[in-house]
């Protein structure tokens, strides 16, 4: 986020003589109480600055930096997670890539017939197999899918950083959002590359501050 002089003046006055009031910051800056209202107010919003009742604004230590990690960290893959796309395990390869390029993805999910998680179909899944000499129309996706319990999931409440390492370590684009049952997991949603540059994208608007 970025401040401008007389914010940053405020924020100084402040750190220099906080706890202080309205009234006394507007005083130092030769300006009034109304004029400073709407930088107070982002200052505040923005958690550089801490206001309570009779006691005046104070600065509450944190950097720039240490605030934009703790929005980071607060997001959760339900804030950007997208709809997945399913495919059971008996449809062909044929038709996985079918289904691939006509829901626009780069990762199908595989569920079994109670729709539980069985199995994984990237990109490179389908152009490894159809480099074969078999007939791709009756090919199992289950012969070629990574399969359960080599699958990483992520749930709904998670941290999306941590979602985000995930994609990092395993070195993969995508990952099922998953509700755990008694038959196993359920896919709920999909977190991919695409959503983390989506908070990139967002974190530099002012929507997040
Ligand atoms: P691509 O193969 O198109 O580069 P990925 O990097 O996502 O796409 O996939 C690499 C390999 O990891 C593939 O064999 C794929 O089946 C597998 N894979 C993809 N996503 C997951 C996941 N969430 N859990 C386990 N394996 C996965």
């Amino acid at each position: 986020m970025e401040l401008t002089p007389r914010q940053e003046q405020i924020i100084e006055i402040v750190k220099n003589n906080g706890p202080i009031t309205g009234e006394n910051i507007a005083d130092k800056l030769n300006l009034t109480r109304a004029t400073l209202r709407p930088d107070l107010a982002i200052l505040t919003m923005s958690g550089f600055l801490d206001a309570r009742p009779r006691v005046g604004y104070f600065y509450t230590g944190k950097s720039g930096n240490e605030l934009l990690s703790e929005t980071i960290k607060n997001i959760k893959v339900k804030d950007y997670q997208s709809v997945p796309v399913v495919v059971k395990d008996n449809v062909s390869v044929y038709d996985a890539i079918t289904t691939m390029f006509l829901e626009d993805v780069g990762t199908l999910f595989v569920v079994n017939n109670k729709s539980i998680l069985s199995g994984v179909l990237s990109r490179k899944d389908l152009l490894r197999a159809s480099l074969g000499k078999q007939d791709l129309s009756e090919l199992p996706v289950h012969i070629i899918m990574t399969r359960m319990p080599n699958i990483t999931v992520c749930e709904k409440e998670d941290s999306l950083i941590e979602a985000a390492q995930l994609l990092i370590d395993k070195q993969i684009d995508a990952l099922p959002v998953v509700n755990k049952t008694a038959n196993g997991w359920e896919v709920t949603g999909r977190i991919t590359k695409t959503n983390m540059t989506r908070v990139l994208v967002e974190l530099v608007s002012e929507d997040h501050f």
